[in-house]
Parts: C-alpha cells; sequence; structure tokens
C-alpha cells in the first residue's frame, strides 16, 4: 500500500485539508494507495504556483520546451515495466493490454508531441502591402481532467501537447486510477522541469474537479469522460469563455456488410467490442450485422469469445480482467437485466465468472452477447462501458446507416467489407467523428480524435491538439513605402 500526494509547485504534498481517500485493486478489492481528497484550497494553491512559473516558461522556445518532452519520455521509458504493472494493479485490466496499449502509447504521446512541435512552421498571409504573421502562444494555465480507463495513456495525451505549446498545467486524473499520475510527477520531478509548471491534484470530481474547472484564472479546460459530467463542466466553463475541449462517451456502431470477409476479421471485430473489457470509449458495442450473412457471423463471433481467457490480470495469458470497481459492474449488471426486460436474449455471458483465490471477489464480468432487442431500446442506445454488446440485423444499407445514427452518441464506427469505396460512401453518412474501415482503432496520432452530438465538443490529435492548446494571434505589419 502506498502513501500518495499531491504534486504542486514541485512538491509532493498532502491536501491542505488532510483528508483522504482509499484507492482500491479492482481485480482482488485489496486497498493498494491512499489519495489526498483535494479541495478549492489546493487547485488555488496549484493556480498560483503556475502563476509564478509561466512566464518563464512560456519564454522557452518550442524546441527546448520540446527538449523536456524527450526527458520526460526517457525517464517513462526506463519505467515502462513499472507504469504497466500499477496500471494493471489499479485499473484491473490485463498486464499484457497495459504494456502494449497504455504504457506504449504514454511514452509515445511525450516523444510524438516533441517531435510534431519541431516541425510546426509558420502561418503567413502575404498582402500586397502587408504581411500577416499567425503565431500560436501559450493560452495560459490548463486544467486537465482524465477518467480512469486509459489513465496515463490520456493524462498524457493533454499533458505533452499543453507543455510543448507553453501552457503551465494543472492535472486532475480519477479519483479510482491514480498511481500513474502520480509516477508522472515523479519523472516530472526527477528529469528537473522547472517547479510550477506541471502540478498534479488529486481528489474527487465533484469538489476537487469543480473547483479546478471553476477557477476563473484556469484559461483552458480539456476534459475526458463521461457524457453527463461533461455537460456539468461545459456549464462551469462557458460563462468565463475558456477554451474546452470535451471527449466523451460512445455508443459505437460495428457495420458488418454482406461482403465482409468475416474469417480473416473476427478477431478484430471481437477486440473491438471487448479490448480493455468494453471499457474503451470506442468499443463498438452495437454490430449491425447484414441478415444475410448473421448466423456465419454469429458463429464465429461467438467462437472466438469463447477462447478469451478471464483471469488474474497480471497473468499473461489474460485476456480480459477485471471492471474498474463493484459499483461499475453493478452498473453493468443492471444493464443485462434491463436487456431481459426489452426482450433481449442473452447468447453468451451475462454473469459474473467463477474465479478463485484472490480474484474470487474481483469486479469480473463475462463478455456478453444479447439479440433480439429493438435497436432504439436503451440497452441497445445507451453506454453501457463494459464487456456488452448488442447484435442487430438489416437488409440494406440505408437501414444499417440509420441505425447507426439512431443514437445521442457520434464517436466512431466501423466498417467491414470488401468494397472499401462503398465503405468510404457509408462512412460519409455516419454522424461520428471518426470511422474506420476493416480495421478499428488504428491510430496515426496526427489525426484528428473527437466525436460530434453527446460525444463531445472539438478535436485533439497532432496539430489540432497543438492549435487547441495555443492562442492564435494574427500580426498584420503593414510594408514600409
Ligand atoms: P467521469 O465523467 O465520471 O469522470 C471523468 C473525470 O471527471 C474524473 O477525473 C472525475 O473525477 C472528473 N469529474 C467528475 N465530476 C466532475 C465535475 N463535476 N467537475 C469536474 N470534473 C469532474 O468518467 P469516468 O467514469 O471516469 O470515465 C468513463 C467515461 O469516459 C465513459 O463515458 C467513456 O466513454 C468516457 N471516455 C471518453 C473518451 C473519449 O476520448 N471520448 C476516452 C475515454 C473515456
Amino acid at each position: 500500500m502506498i502513501v500518495i500526494n499531491n504534486y504542486v509547485n514541485g512538491e509532493f504534498i498532502e491536501s491542505t485539508n488532510g483528508c483522504t481517500i482509499d484507492n482500491f485493486n479492482p481485480a482482488t478489492n485489496e486497498k493498494i494507495a491512499i489519495i489526498p481528497q483535494s479541495s478549492a484550497k489546493d487547485i488555488i494553491n496549484a493556480v498560483d504556483a503556475c502563476k509564478a512559473s509561466k512566464s518563464s516558461w512560456a519564454k522557452l522556445t518550442i524546441h527546448e520546451r520540446a527538449e523536456w518532452l524527450d526527458k520526460i519520455a526517457d525517464e517513462l521509458n526506463n519505467r515502462f515495466e513499472e507504469i504497466a504493472t500499477l496500471e494493471s494493479l489499479d485499473t484491473g485490466k490485463p498486464i499484457s493490454l497495459a504494456r502494449n496499449v497504455d504504457a506504449t502509447r504514454s511514452v509515445n504521446n511525450f516523444r510524438f508531441f516533441a517531435d510534431l512541435a519541431r516541425k510546426m512552421k509558420k502561418t503567413q498571409f502575404e498582402m500586397n502591402d502587408a504581411m500577416n504573421n499567425v503565431i500560436n502562444k501559450p493560452v495560459g494555465i490548463a486544467g486537465l481532467i482524465t477518467p480512469w480507463n486509459l489513465p496515463l495513456y490520456l493524462l498524457s495525451w493533454k499533458v505533452a501537447p499543453a507543455l510543448v505549446m507553453g501552457n503551465c498545467v494543472i492535472a486532475k486524473p480519477s479519483e479510482l486510477t491514480p498511481m500513474t499520475a502520480n509516477l508522472l510527477a515523479e519523472v516530472i520531478h526527477n528529469v528537473g522541469l522547472p517547479k510550477g509548471v506541471f502540478n498534479l491534484v488529486h481528489g474527487y470530481g465533484n469538489s476537487c474537479g469543480q473547483a479546478l474547472v471553476e477557477h476563473p484564472d484556469i484559461n483552458l479546460i480539456s476534459f475526458t469522460g463521461g457524457t453527463a459530467t461533461g455537460k456539468i463542466v461545459a456549464k462551469s466553463a462557458a460563462p468565463m469563455f475558456k477554451k474546452i475541449s470535451l471527449e466523451l462517451g460512445g455508443k459505437n456502431a460495428t457495420i458488418i456488410l454482406d461482403d465482409a470477409d468475416i474469417i480473416s476479421n473476427i478477431d478484430n471485430i471481437v477486440k473491438s467490442a471487448f479490448l480493455n473489457q468494453g471499457q474503451v470509449c470506442l468499443c463498438g458495442s452495437r454490430i449491425l450485422v447484414h441478415e444475410s450473412i448473421y448466423n456465419s457471423f454469429l458463429k464465429q463471433f461467438l467462437k472466438s469469445i469463447s477462447t478469451m481467457k478471464i483471469g488474474d490480470p497480471l497473468d499473461e495469458n489474460t485476456k480480459l480482467g477485471s471492471l474498474i470497481s463493484n459499483e461499475h459492474l453493478e452498473k453493468v449488471e443492471s444493464y443485462v437485466n434491463l436487456a431481459k426486460n426489452e426482450g433481449g436474449e442473452i447468447i453468451i455471458g451475462g454473469k459474473r465468472p467463477n474465479l478463485n483465490g484472490k480474484i474470487s471477489e474481483g469486479a469480473f464480468f463475462e463478455p456478453t452477447v444479447i439479440v433480439g432487442l429493438n435497436h432504439n431500446s436503451r440497452t441497445a442506445t445507451e453506454e453501457i462501458f463494459g464487456p456488452v454488446v448488442t447484435i442487430h440485423q438489416f437488409n440494406d444499407i440505408e437501414d444499417a446507416i440509420n441505425i447507426a445514427n439512431c443514437t445521442k452518441y457520434g464517436l466512431a464506427a466501423s466498417i467491414w467489407t470488401e468494397d472499401t469505396k462503398l465503405g468510404e460512401s457509408i462512412a460519409k453518412k455516419l454522424d461520428t467523428g471518426m470511422v474506420w474501415i476493416n480495421c478499428w482503432l488504428h491510430r496515426d496520432l496526427r489525426v484528428p480524435f473527437g466525436g460530434v452530438k453527446s460525444s463531445g465538443v472539438g478535436r485533439e490529435g497532432g496539430f489540432y491538439s497543438l492549435e487547441f492548446f495555443s492562442e492564435l494571434q494574427n500580426i498584420c505589419t503593414f510594408f514600409n513605402s
């Protein structure tokens, strides 16, 4: 069990009120850490630290700040295995996933934004009699709020571009997954980043997180989390005209056309449904299958699911770990019960697995497939964020597009077809920020990431992030005659 502190003004300190939150490993229910239960006072202190350091940080060149990002990436890489282990303990996700996805991306995010920042070009618009120079200035103090499903992966995705564009940062990770945010603070401390440039404040969302959003001197909020929380964040930030980015929930469609190569792609389709126990905002939790291949698809899909090993997250062979908490497990179960009431048939899973030893009481749930539901049902349209998918049949493409677009969400979709031109034409009709054709979660970090409708506002990724984390200023200089 470790005691975690806030990191404010270059020091690891307790919350000012001395209150704490217990942090558990959801696979074993063991208490693994105590974290500060910070209040508005801690946010005020972090803002003061940012104010004291922001002008010297902003004065560095972008190349100098990129050097800092590389130092952070190097040190994170030295602690790669520790990141993976902490992430697995904190979230219950399989260690192999924590290595291949979480630890890998956390290092890469710093490297990627360092390289990209170095590639930024001058933007100029020449007139007959004047030159316009568009420059990217730091926004000031950036408040970064992140969820529990990909803890350091998502935090580093915000910290790296925020820092490289010259902002000071106050990060508020999920109270359920504080471990790797703390590791990042240690790394930043060890590489010697000037104090006050990066601050980390732990605590509950409705107190510490809310205070971060409400502080008038925090100029920008980058929030990733649930849609309901996003609404509260937007409502608080809007009257202060803060720059805001909201990456919210999803209920993504996986559209399988009649010519799809099911045999080759089945493992990827299963992965899109159940990666991280279905706790990825991009997971395809509504599978729409052409009626002519429905039976053969279902056979392959269930066969592939049945090979996934549920078990100890620290076991190298485990494919499905535990959910984030018992509370979340109960929410997932309640949706399975709802599905039954809505007329759905559970054809695999639908219950807690029988596991032995130290994980016997963990928050595990079997991968679950539900058929026979109306595509407008609550189960098929609300975000469950667990290992639960619904399958629906369609008979023509317009039908599939209408079903895909029928939820309030609009994050991502995938389309599986041998006719990629047709796939692209369908993609254009989907109300989502992202569409994959014959792949899923195939990420190029330069592309815009984000959703429409209730899935969010704004885009992160590549130059879109660098622009979001900076303020554009146009300087028009009249030519002397
Ligand atoms: P959540 O909204 O409960 O919490 C997210 C963060 O917001 C946490 O740090 C929490 O403490 C904080 N928070 C809560 N109330 C707050 C408030 N009033 N003011 C400020 N901060 C507050 O989400 P979660 O359960 O941690 O994460 C799961 C959700 O995140 C899912 O809906 C998932 O789809 C979404 N998500 C979206 C993306 C994306 O990129 N679109 C990525 C990952 C997760």
